[in-house]
């Protein structure tokens, strides 16, 4: 007891002199869409993008023009898939890599502005994972191939990805079905399956896979066509995995890339529904019945903005030094999982996707306000530790012998059985992770 008090003051202790980080933030601007709400045809509302220059997005309404100063990049229409890798992705892509750094990179922006774009790319770009117009996913996979393989006399390492989606307040396992999953205490997925990632080319076939499991639907601000399923309905986050180890010393890190492409942001009178009761549309979701666009839109623009408050009370403890504790009473699965990286845990970066679009004027406003609330995020950020493969390994088996106990004793019947999910993801995610770590320590000969 004493040493794990012990443990946490130094941990505390730690977290105080590490320096306060800033997330990296880039605003993407999409181009003029031919038809529909992201075309130059839709009706002008009172807001308006003006312009957009040196890291500031120029708003204009009927008492002037608003400065935005939030961004560390702004990207034009024009931009390339490699220009908003660079600027947003490959520096914290190296920092997950080679300095030991959890990772988070999402996407946020209005419905239909290029989120899903820009993470995984244009379906044409599917065909091969270095295409010009790949994505920030596949993108970050190749970088890690690039980076390791190199120096693969030196270091082991084995890659491994799964993704969730977390929609109408509840989160469910991409590569399984659907099933659903839990969050465990320290925010992270618990006993989601996991595939191996051995190539570059083999991140294709994990994004046909997460697809293909995705919730879409078509609104009036992303309509579905051409091979396009239309609005991304859910938020989906893709979790790369890399656990290497020196060949030479011995010592290894586990650490984690999350990329997440977020539900689109958008007002009830833009997806062309109109308002609904969140409760009537958790309801639907419940009974089995089809929830409304509106539906769907009133629980994401309730999840982001628990999100939004999320980082600014991470803000606000982080300043003042203090341990950030994470309310629990309305968090939802996606609050709670993506809240646990504001604890220091993970280096962040954010892409904004906007549009030029004049109906789209409100939308962007809030794009900007929220932009500015996440960029304000001040964080301890400290990499992890490199440990002795053999230890790791130990300890990993323990753990994973202990869980499956509990789980043996749990009684299938009676008020103890409420433990029995818990048990059981706990038992097959402390499994998974005691093979995974063996299957190193057997690549580096021991
Ligand atoms: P979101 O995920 O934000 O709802 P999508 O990524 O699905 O939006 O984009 C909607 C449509 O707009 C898609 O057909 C996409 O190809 C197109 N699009 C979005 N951003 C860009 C861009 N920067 N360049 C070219 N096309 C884009």
């Amino acid at each position: 007891m004493k040493a794990a008090a012990k443990a946490v003051a130094s941990e505390l202790a730690e977290a105080k002199s590490t320096p306060l980080r800033a997330p990296r933030v880039v605003v993407r601007v999409r181009p003029l869409a031919a038809t529909g709400g992201h075309s130059a045809d839709g009706k002008s509302v009172y807001k308006k993008l003006a312009k957009w220059h040196d890291g500031c997005v120029v708003l204009e309404d009927g008492h002037g023009q608003t400065e935005y100063k939030f961004a560390d990049t702004i990207l034009d229409t024009e931009a390339t898939q490699d220009a908003v890798y660079e600027a947003s992705a490959r520096e914290i892509t190296r920092a997950f890599v080679q300095q030991g750094y959890n990772a988070l990179l999402f996407a946020y922006g209005q419905t239909g502005t290029g989120k899903t774009h820009t993470i995984f790319g244009p379906m044409e770009s599917w065909t091969d994972v270095r295409h010009p117009d790949a994505g920030v996913f596949p993108r970050a996979v190749c970088e890690i191939f690039d980076t390791l393989i190199p120096v693969a006399d030196s270091t082991s390492f084995v890659l491994t990805a799964s993704a969730m989606e977390f929609y109408m307040c509840c989160c469910t396992d991409l590569l399984d079905n659907n099933k659903p999953c839990l969050i465990g205490a320290d925010h992270a997925p618990l006993g989601l399956c996991t595939v191996p990632l051995t190539c570059p080319e083999d991140a294709i076939g994990f994004m046909e896979r997460v697809r293909a499991a995705r919730t879409t639907r078509s609104t009036q601000m992303n309509t579905a066509g051409n091979g396009h399923e239309g609005s991304s309905r859910s938020h989906c986050a893709m979790i790369l995995t890399l656990r290497q180890v020196d060949r030479n010393s011995k010592m290894c890190m586990r650490t984690t890339l999350n990329i997440m492409d977020m539900a689109g942001a958008e007002r009830p009178s833009s997806n062309g529904e109109g308002h609904e009761s969140a409760i009537k549309a958790v309801m639907d979701y419940w009974r089995g019945a089809e929830v409304s666009v509106g539906g769907q839109g009133v629980i994401v623009n309730f999840e982001l903005s628990a999100l939004r408050t999320a980082v600014v009370q991470a803000t606000a403890q982080h300043r003042k030094r203090k341990p950030l504790v994470n309310a629990k009473s309305l968090g939802t699965s996606f609050v709670e999982y993506a809240s646990g990286c504001f604890s220091g845990s993970s280096l962040l970066a954010m892409i904004v996707t906007l549009s030029p679009a004049p109906s789209c004027g409100w939308e962007t406003w809030f794009s900007c306000t929220y932009g500015e609330d996440l960029s304000q995020l001040r964080a301890p950020v400290r990499p992890q530790k490199p440990r002795l493969i053999q230890k790791v390994v130990a300890i990993a088996a323990d753990t994973a012998t202990k869980s499956a106990a509990d789980l043996k004793k749990t009684p299938t019947s009676g008020p103890a059985a409420k433990y029995l999910q818990k048990r059981s993801v706990q038992a097959r995610h402390d499994k998974q992770e005691a093979d995974l770590f063996s299957s190193l320590l057997g690549m580096v000969g021991e």
